[in-house]
């Protein structure tokens, strides 16, 4: 056969069944290199995470994401917590085209969440076994630094034993911005008052160009590691995630976690750094990526336990893989548990953000647990350090 005057191939090199399976052969024998290497908790590159992703049948990755998070959290026990999600405020500037939560100032239904509404939503958390508040919300620019630090201390002032996991990088840099402070300035303040922990939040993709698609107005990929590499220096315990299925790639998706298992590397010994990494699909319903411009979600369940696996695979200096329940519901979370994850997460009392995109998966405590033993593993209530709250020192906490 000729193209123009290229020969591309004669009747000798026509493909014959015996190259194919020597094809197969060969991207056997590569994976299983590198499913050696993980094994070892050798740090993957960018091409084997790729690889991995795109050409391994999902059983072997179940399995090796497996045996790595019996390296990591050895036994059955699965956690779960409880908490809280309260906004703070509906009203941000960002305007993130993935989110449905957020109002600018003027609309009819923005808020501020006022002190008694924070006091009653605190009563009814106690009421519930929980003493954690996931504090969130929008980047209200009218809120500085002095706002957060008098809402902390006051806080902490009625609800002593109260933990506060709050805020995330996009706040800081923000905060950062607004009053002129270095972030670890910032951030030391706000430790002052009574942040515990820092989510990961706003870490969407990792990656400019998909950021300034989806959330051009939010903190770069840059900003976002230096808040979480400066909140590690002070030991402030943090989480990382991922929000995918929108714009990204599958290379996106892994440059994300290895920038994440890079910052990790950097970490005193023995700090705290990112304790977890959660990732969770984008949920499109009635969001401008969706309404505007066609995107929709392209999470399915097979995807996202390959996504769980991957993450365990890649991440091999982070403790816990946290599967996200509230996005991707009962039966994939189930399975997560098979294929890395050592965690389901909060049945996170009162969830604005994500639910309002679609996320309608909601478990009270007896429903994790039963969620957790009909995966076949030991329910295991923790704190937002991964420490158990009845004591099994094996598990998940540094
Ligand atoms: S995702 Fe967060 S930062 Fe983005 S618009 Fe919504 S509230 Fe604001």
């Amino acid at each position: 056969m000729t193209v123009g005057s290229q020969k591309l191939y004669t009747s000798d090199f026509r493909l014959r069944t015996s190259d194919f399976k020597n094809a197969n052969l060969l991207i056997q024998m590569v994976l299983e290199k590198i499913y050696e290497k993980a094994l070892q908790l050798a740090p993957l590159d960018v091409e084997e995470g790729e690889a991995l992703y795109t050409t391994a049948p999902i059983g072997e990755l179940m399995f090796v994401a497996n045996k790595l998070r019996q390296l990591h959290n050895p036994g059955n026990i699965a956690g779960w917590m409880i908490d809280r999600n309260v906004n703070i405020t509906n009203i941000c500037f960002s305007q993130c085209f993935f989110c449905n939560f957020c109002r600018k100032k003027g609309s009819p239904d923005a808020y501020t969440t006022s002190m008694d509404e924070y006091k009653s939503k605190i009563d009814e958390l106690y009421s519930l076994g929980g003493d954690q508040l996931l504090l969130q919300g929008g980047m209200n620019p009218e809120l500085g630094l002095s706002f957060y630090i008098d809402l902390f201390i006051n806080l902490k002032r009625s609800y002593p034993s109260l933990k506060l996991h709050a805020l995330g990088p996009p706040e800081i840099v923000h905060l950062s911005k607004k009053e002129r402070l270095s972030y670890s300035a910032v951030l030391s303040h706000l430790i002052e008052a009574g942040l515990d922990s820092l989510p990961g939040a706003g870490a969407e993709i990792l990656s400019d160009r998909v950021r300034k698609i989806v959330s051009p107005a939010k903190a770069t990929t840059e900003e976002w590691l230096g808040v979480m590499r400066e909140a590690h220096i002070l030991n402030l315990p943090t989480s990382a995630t991922m929000m995918y299925g929108h714009v990204e790639t599958i290379r996106e998706r892994i440059e994300h976690l290895i920038r994440i298992r890079d910052l990790q590397t950097e970490k005193q010994e023995n700090n705290f750094g990112f304790i977890t990494f959660i990732p969770w699909p984008f949920q499109d319903e009635g969001t401008v990526l969706r309404e505007k411009h066609g995107i929709r979600s392209s999470y399915n369940g097979p995807d996202y336990i390959r996504m769980i696996a991957i993450s365990r695979i890649l991440l091999n200096n982070i403790r816990n893989i946290q599967a996200s329940i509230l996005t991707v519901g009962k039966d994939v979370g189930m399975l997560s548990l098979h294929a890395g994850a050592n965690d389901l997460g909060s049945i996170m009392i009162e969830e604005n953000v994500v639910s309002a995109a679609g996320a309608n998966n909601r478990f009270n405590a007896n429903e994790m647990q039963s969620i957790i033993k009909d995966a076949g593993f030991v329910p295991g209530r923790r704190n937002q350090k991964y420490e158990l709250l009845s004591p099994n020192p094996s598990y998940g906490g540094i």
